[in-house]
């Protein structure tokens, strides 16, 4: 347990990119807002100054486009990876403010894009807007900055609610509640304790040495789909959902251990989207614990068919890793491996 948030030489980035933190009242409801520097100014005025003064410095840059992140895409998440590969020298950790709904694939993507950064991506938002009464904000970007300068923390997380997750292991929990996200496979990774970041080290990824930076093109689109089972679901329903030119990766949503249907025609269409090289994943319906392939013969026609095991991921992290290897263009056998080898800490049971 160290105790973390200490003033850096470096300032923190902080880069606003849009979500209900920055958002204001509209008549068809809350929009996307600008003029943060500002708004982020007042607010943090409002911290009491010895609590202040335990802050890192931080500049600001807000986009001139904030979005819903309802709306975001593998291009935004591109833009902002490029942005932080550009500066990273300059800085002593990063902050990323983004709307809630798509936060934890935006982390994810930013881990896989930024691996071997050596320095904190903090990625935070609220459930409330910055100037709502009982606002969730500002604790959230004080979490943010308390942890964005620690040293010992190479890794991208979600600050949110008063806790530091991982963030390929967070997904976003509660639609209001001021928690907002939960890591089921992961412990999390630091804490305020009042107001004080406390980080746990040996929860962390040692994501040291020099920068291998992976930044997908900004033209990245997302060629998956995703597709959970349901009781009595038809073979031609999922070979129409599959079976697309544009469709180079299914995220096979299974039941409990990673079983499926044992019907030849379901099986029937996966055999087929496979012989036409689509990468083919599995992973559980469940939130906590993984996938174990063979475990039922429901689940063995997945091993006969190549399909790719998620382990213990996240569908936002499975789902961003595969976009990300897609986006990457590499050969069949090489997605396979790296699909199939922790980039970030995304999988693997926790066992310290
Ligand atoms: N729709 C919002 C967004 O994701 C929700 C939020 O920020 O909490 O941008």
């Amino acid at each position: 347990m160290e105790a973390a948030g200490t003033q850096g030489s470096a300032p923190v980035l902080i880069l606003y990119a849009g979500g209900t933190i920055g958002m204001r009242e509209s008549e068809r409801g809350l929009v996307p807002a600008d003029d943060f520097a500002a708004r982020l100014e007042r607010a943090m005025s409002s911290i009491p100054p010895a609590r202040q003064a335990r802050l890192p410095r931080y500049t600001l840059w807000e986009s001139s486009a904030p979005i819903d992140s309802s709306s975001a895409t593998p291009a935004d998440w591109s833009r902002l990876a490029e942005h932080i590969a550009a500066v990273h020298e300059q800085y002593a950790g990063f902050i990323v403010l983004h709307g809630t709904d798509t936060l934890a694939w935006c982390a994810c993507s930013l881990a896989f894009q930024l691996q071997g950064l050596g320095k904190p991506v903090i990625v935070t938002g609220s459930q409330k807007p910055l100037e709502a009464d009982d606002s969730d904000a500002l604790g959230n970007i004080e979490t943010a900055l308390a942890f964005s300068a620690t040293p010992g923390l190479s890794e991208v997380c979600v600050g949110f609610g008063g806790r530091l997750l991982r963030g390929t292991r967070a997904r976003k929990w509660y639609t209001h509640d001021a928690i907002g996200f939960e890591s089921p496979n992961w412990p999390p990774l630091g804490e305020m304790v009042e107001h004080v970041a406390v980080l746990y080290p040996s929860r962390c990824h040692q994501d040291r040495g020099a920068p291998r930076f992976e930044l997908i093109p900004p033209q990245a689109r997302s060629p998956i789909v995703r597709v959970p089972l349901w009781p009595g679901m038809q073979g031609e329903a999922l070979e129409r959902l599959i079976d697309d030119d544009a469709v180079t990766g299914v995220l096979l949503e299974c039941w409990g251990s990673g079983n499926l249907p044992e019907d030849p025609t379901i099986i029937g269409v996966l055999a087929q989207a496979s012989a036409s090289g689509k990468t083919l994943v599995a992973l559980s319906q469940c939130p906590v614990g993984g996938v174990r392939l063979g475990t039922y013969a429901s689940g063995a026609h997945l091993v006969d068919l190549g399909v790719l095991a998620a382990d213990d991921m996240t569908v936002e992290a499975a789902g961003s890793k595969l976009t990300h290897l897609k986006a990457l263009s590499l050969s069949t056998d090489e997605l396979r491996r790296r699909f199939l080898t922790p980039l970030a800490g995304e999988s693997g049971a926790f066992t310290r």
